[in-house]
């Protein structure tokens, strides 16, 4: 009998859910209902729905329930902390006790913080296609049963038939995940060649990277132009490849001539990348990284928004990254000394509206 009334329960919150994925326009309303329920039928502390954005190959939070911390619109990038290995592997992942999994610091605290310890994640798959990821989170260890697991699925595929109702998930792109992750992965180990060739400690490639897609969302740079800009970023220095060690790694000023040289690093970077036709859209950074918007820069002097605004919003940080970093020709500035920099430079080497928009990006984190 009590098993009848669960059943019940249970047919009646799915037909809650069929009617709110027809009625309701708002996708995040109907996956937080499924996470509710899943909360509820299945006794779990915390459950979260992650969606895959795949112009930038991130995973986004688009509804939690039972986190203290605001989790709607964090991204995790595919591959990386749970959720994103759950996505790229299209596997159900079950962690029984985080304790020693491996994740970032931010992930760490952030779970210590909610005190959850048991984790558990499957794709939203529909047509075959990774949409995204459902997580159950818990706070003591937990076994599912064969009868849990048949209410997750239940409401897994609710959940994918949602996201698939909605329009925005109708254009998503034929290419294969493994494969332009792959591809991704290759452009950052060239990433790690060329840091590792100027002596930039760890991470260089990578940080610049990231406050360059900040920046440039923050700049209203359309969302399908992030993975270039990515690319870019990644590689912006890739011509250096073609400027000898005795300059690159120079511990002096360097003479007029060997200067010729350094400069002709951008052209450089045209002529490696440009036959790689998936890099062709991505060359806008490597090539004007170093223009100026007063026209003093180089290689072919432009100014003003004839240069690219993502070369331009590339510039000031690259700039910051350069002065806040040792080089072999001179010790690493100070935060603010390099923000001074930055804002003196407005309106000469700098785009000054990319400028106010970066420093205010600064503030923030
Ligand atoms: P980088 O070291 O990655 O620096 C990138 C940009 O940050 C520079 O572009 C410049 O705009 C800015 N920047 C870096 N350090 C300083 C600094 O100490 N003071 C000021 N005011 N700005 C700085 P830039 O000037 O076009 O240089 C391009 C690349 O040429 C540099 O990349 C570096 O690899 C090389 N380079 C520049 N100056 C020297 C130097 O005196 N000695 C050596 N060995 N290399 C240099
Ligand atoms: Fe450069």
């Amino acid at each position: 009998n009590a098993d009848l009334q669960q059943q019940v329960r249970r047919v009646t919150a799915l037909r809650e859910i069929d009617q709110s994925i027809v009625s309701s326009g708002d996708l995040s309303v109907t996956l937080g209902m499924i996470l509710d329920n899943i909360r509820l039928q299945l006794g779990v502390d915390a459950a979260t729905v992650l969606l895959l954005k795949t112009h930038t190959l991130t995973l986004e939070y688009v509804a939690a329930r039972g986190f203290t911390t605001a989790l709607q619109g964090l991204a995790v990038r595919l591959g990386e902390e749970l959720s994103g290995r759950v996505a790229l592997t299209r596997q159900p992942l079950i962690i029984p006790d985080l304790q020693n999994v491996l994740m970032s610091q931010t992930w760490r605290e952030m779970l210590n913080e909610e005190r959850l310890m048991a984790y558990f994640a499957a794709p939203i798959i529909v047509k075959g296609k990774v949409l995204g990821v459902l997580e159950v989170l818990h706070r003591q260890p937990f076994e599912p049963s064969s009868g849990w697991l048949e209410v997750f699925e239940m409401l897994i595929s609710q959940a994918a038939i949602a996201v698939n109702n909605d329009g925005l998930f109708q254009d998503l792109e034929q290419t294969s995940l493994e494969l332009r992750f792959a591809y991704e992965e290759t452009i950052e180990g060239w990433a790690r060649a060329l840091d590792l060739r100027d002596h930039e400690t760890e991470g260089h490639s990578r940080r610049v990277t990231d406050l360059t897609v900040k920046l440039c969302q923050h700049l209203g740079v359309p969302s399908e132009k992030l993975m270039d800009v990515r690319r870019g970023a990644l590689l912006h220095d890739i011509g250096k490849m073609g400027v000898p060690d005795a300059i690159l790694l120079k511990p002096g000023k360097l003479t007029p001539e060997e200067w010729q040289k350094m400069k002709k690093h951008p052209g450089f970077a045209v002529k490696l990348l440009s036959p790689i036709k998936f890099l062709r859209p991505a060359l806008d950074i490597p090539q004007y990284h170093h223009e100026r918007w007063d026209g003093s820069g180089y290689p072919l002097g432009l100014s003003g928004e004839d240069i690219p605004l993502t070369a331009r919003a590339f510039a000031v940080v690259d700039v910051y990254d350069a002065l806040t970093s040792d080089r072999p020709y001179r010790e690493a500035w100070s935060r603010e000394q390099a923000v001074e920099h930055i804002r003196t430079g407005a309106g000469a080497h700098f785009d000054p509206g990319v400028v106010e928009v970066f420093i205010q990006l600064l503030k923030l984190s």
